[in-house]
């Protein structure tokens, strides 16, 4: 058996409770999965967003989820800090939430608005050991929560802390996030209704690899105007989800220490010379989350100096 079957073999084996592994998760494990080719995506120009909120009413309304208990009019969210100080982020009633930055010299305020990414190579689907989650060939990051058993793997293993969960249910609390309107439109070819409702175009759906050719020429069209960089073009292997700015990414909360490869790789060489002991799932994908982030901050670090 060579390592490569190994991998696959201790990721099946030590999966066990997961009757259907999906192949996705079998080459995501083997590093070899990178995405589907022709598969969905959006690209958000930060410049461009006022933080009307809009997008949040229309992510609440097409999925169903409750009001929230401040209305989507009152602006004073953006004052609100979670414990720490940190801003606000999505929960199992709001699934996108738009985020107010001050960044010094810039005019007016930035807003940017958070969701799930969807992954190319999505650690919450190579973590979840009951196969919750599937990728599916649209973009879409979408969950099985009849099969979560709320354990909260991925949302330690999520290197942007999406998944969030169903708290008011004290018995069963199963996992919550954007599934990008997967039932109602994505696999229909319809945008999403947040993409749909912005009044100020912020938002672009199209192919993925059709949107990132856009989003160099955006770039190259107007120099200056964008940060030379389309955050999610390459971080953790790539996402559905990219973003254009005109203010350095790290400036506005994004993890620009990311490197290019998916969260699985940091694991796989490690589960390759250990039996799989679900027990310390989540330790060890906590570990790498940690040790992906900080191997590409020593690397930034040594490119600077
Ligand atoms: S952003 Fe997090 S929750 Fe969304 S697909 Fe990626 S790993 Fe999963
Ligand atoms: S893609 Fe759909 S589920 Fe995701 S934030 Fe937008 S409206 Fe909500
Ligand atoms: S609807 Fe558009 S402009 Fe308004 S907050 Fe959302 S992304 Fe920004």
């Amino acid at each position: 058996m060579n390592r490569r079957n190994f991998i696959k073999g201790s990721l099946a084996g030590g999966l066990a409770v997961a009757a259907t592994a999906k192949t996705e998760k079998a080459d995501a494990a083997a590093g070899t999965f990178g995405g589907y080719a022709d598969s969905m995506g959006v690209l958000v120009d930060l410049t461009k967003c006022v933080g009307c909120r809009t997008c949040e009413a229309a992510c609440n309304k097409e999925q169903g989820l409750p009001e929230p208990d401040k209305p989507f009019d009152d602006y004073s969210v953006f004052d609100e800090h979670r414990h720490g100080g940190l801003p606000r982020r999505t929960t199992e009633k709001e699934y996108t939430i738009v985020n107010r930055y001050e960044v010094e010299g810039r005019e007016k305020p930035l807003y940017r608005k958070f969701q799930c990414n969807h992954c190319n190579e999505p650690a919450c689907l190579t973590s979840c050991f009951v196969n919750a989650y599937t990728k599916t060939p649209e973009g879409a990051v979408i969950y099985n929560p009849k099969v979560c058993v709320g354990c909260r793997t991925c949302m330690i293993a999520c290197p942007f802390y999406v998944p969030t969960y169903s708290y008011s249910s004290a018995i069963n609390p199963v996992v919550k996030k954007c599934i990008m309107c997967y039932d109602t439109r994505l696999k229909f070819g319809r945008p999403p209704a947040c993409v749909e409702a912005c009044p100020q175009g912020v938002m672009t759906f199209g192919k993925r690899k059709d949107l990132i050719s856009l989003a160099h020429k955006m770039i190259d069209a107007k120099p200056g105007k964008y940060v030379n960089h389309v955050y999610g073009e390459t971080e953790v292997g790539g996402t559905s989800w990219m973003y254009l700015s005109d203010v350095p990414f790290e400036e506005i909360g994004f993890n620009t220490h990311l490197g290019p490869q998916p969260i699985i790789n940091y694991v796989k060489d490690f589960l390759a010379i250990v039996p799989m002991v679900l027990t310390i799932w989540p330790a060890l994908f906590t570990g790498f989350h940690l040790l992906a982030t900080r191997k590409q901050a020593n690397k930034d670090e040594s490119n600077k100096a």
